[in-house]
């Protein structure tokens, strides 16, 4: 990390030189920028070295795992993104809000100017409260339902806490899964099978059925899917298959609500260092070469995604419904 930071430090000296430079030879140039804009110049960065790479040391946790025990820890755009109002005054609820792509969207969406809820399961308060002191910084409602998504029950009262506790819905984004790795078939239980598609099938249609009397056009339903739906690797028989159920979802549900006004989409990551990896997801072999089958060599990280969740939500992307949006460093469909 320290290596990396002297890097993007010494790129972005080098690219603020050379506005110095354009400047003092072009007269025009010299009066498009004044001294403050010149250091929030866009400097793009390298992809390959911007996040670390593996090889990752052995660690494990219990499931679901927290985010303060991973080393490297995963970046969620906690000191990094930076929003544009691009959700002002909107209501959203995040399952798996407390880390991984639900807490990089949940930091995004309150930096854009939303009021988020954020769902986690109860062992994990500490990753929650670490998101919701992050969204009350910005100034926006912060509001933490923790709940097993397991139980009908629960989700139809999630729904309705929410909605109390934010004065409305706009954005629904199920996120939460459960992924742990098999090398057969013949290890995964009824219980642990039953446990997989409660999590990643049930909750998200029992969600939406609660939700969907609250929704008015212009709302928007983000499901969170996976390389796994097109591309499923041979030790997540279960979780990937639930992967192909969730875009296909968001597919049907997305032709039945656009006469409503109401879109659909989906994002399809790649490998990201989560918890979910680290607690079960993945085996120790794969772990420690993490990303490392992709074309850009290396996992992704949870706010590599943050801006595709936005934009799926934000009002421009009004024609948007059906669609899943991949993010998984150069392997896989969509
Ligand atoms: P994560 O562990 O950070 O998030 C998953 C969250 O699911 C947990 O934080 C937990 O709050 C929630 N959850 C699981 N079971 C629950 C239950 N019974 N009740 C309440 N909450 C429950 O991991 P992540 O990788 O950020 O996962 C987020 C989404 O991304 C998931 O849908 C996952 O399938 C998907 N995904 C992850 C990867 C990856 O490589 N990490 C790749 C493709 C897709
Ligand atoms: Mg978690």
């Amino acid at each position: 990390m320290e290596t990396q930071n002297k890097i993007s430090r010494r790129s972005a000296l080098t690219g603020m030189g050379a506005v110095f430079a354009t400047a003092a030879f072009n007269p025009i140039m010299a009066n498009a920028f004044t001294l403050n804009e010149i250091p929030m110049m866009n400097i793009p960065e390298d992809p390959t070295t911007k996040y670390p790479r593996p090889p990752f040391k052995e660690q494990s946790q219990p499931w679901p795992g927290l985010v303060s025990k991973m080393d490297p820890r995963p970046d969620h755009g906690e000191k990094s993104y930076k929003g544009s109002n691009r959700l002002k005054g909107r209501k959203a609820l995040i399952t798996g809000g407390d880390s991984g792509m639900g807490r990089a969207a949940a930091i995004a969406y309150a930096r854009e100017g939303a009021d988020v809820a954020i769902n986690y399961y109860p062992t994990e308060e500490e990753d929650a409260k670490e998101v919701i002191e992050l969204i009350k910084a910005e100034g926006r409602k912060a509001i933490a339902i923790p709940g097993d998504l397991r139980n009908e029950q629960f989700c139809k009262a999630l729904v309705e806490q929410a909605v109390t506790a934010l004065g409305g819905l706009d954005i629904v984004v199920n996120n939460a899964a459960r992924q742990q790795t098999h090398a057969s078939i013949l290890d995964i239980s009824t219980e642990e099978f039953d446990w997989t598609m409660k999590t990643n099938i049930y909750a998200p249609f029992w969600i939406i059925k609660a939700a969907l009397p609250h929704l008015k056009p212009g709302a928007s339903i983000i499901g969170t899917s996976s390389v796994q739906a097109y591309a499923p690797t041979e030790d997540l028989y279960d979780y990937a298959q639930t992967k192909a159920a969730t875009t296909n979802y968001i597919k049907s549900l997305a032709k039945q609500l656009a006469p409503k006004g109401i879109r659909v989409n989906g994002v399809a990551p790649g490998p990201i260092w989560t918890a979910l990896q680290v607690s079960g997801g993945a085996t120790m072999e794969k772990l420690k070469e993490f990303g490392s089958q992709t074309p850009m060599g290396r996992p992704g990280q949870p706010a590599e995604l943050a801006s595709i969740y936005v934009q799926l939500a934000a009002n421009d992307a009004s024609y948007a419904t059906g669609q899943i949006y991949g993010s998984s460093g150069g392997e896989g469909n969509p």
